[in-house]
């Protein structure tokens, strides 16, 4: 979710959609998947379980952007990890994590800079109980 796709306020705050009957999801569409009708736009409430989670590695260039071509061979190797996020709200959505986090965990989803592509970015945190 980014600013310009009119789901991500400039306070960054994590809005769903639902329609007319009640079906509700996380990414951007026109019409509901599920029955075609209107939509409106929600805010969640970011908290959740992990449903699934891997990890991946990325190359990042000294200026802290994504390495490409020859910079790979000088750039820094950081592993971030991904969470299917299962909503108290019903929704499941994709989420930064730490790499490593358990299946199962409750967690709160921010959105959060990235800070090697500038973009934002959902990021799920554990929380205690
Ligand atoms: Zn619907």
């Amino acid at each position: 979710m980014t600013i310009s796709d009119g789901l991500t306020t400039a306070e960054a705050r994590l809005l769903g959609q639902r329609c007319v009957e009640g079906h509700e999801w996380y990414l951007p569409r026109q019409r509901c998947p599920e029955c075609a009708s209107a939509v409106s736009v929600f805010e969640l409430s970011g908290s959740g379980t992990v449903f699934a989670q891997t990890s991946l590695h990325r190359h990042v260039s000294a200026s802290a952007g994504f390495a490409t071509g020859s910079e790979r061979a000088s750039a820094k190797k950081e592993a971030i990890g991904i969470a299917l996020v299962d909503l108290d709200e019903g929704v499941r959505m994709m989420a930064r994590c730490i790499p490593g986090t358990p299946i199962g965990s409750r967690v709160v989803v921010s959105i959060v800079r990235d800070r090697a592509s500038h973009k934002l970015v959902p990021l799920c945190e554990v929380v205690a109980g």
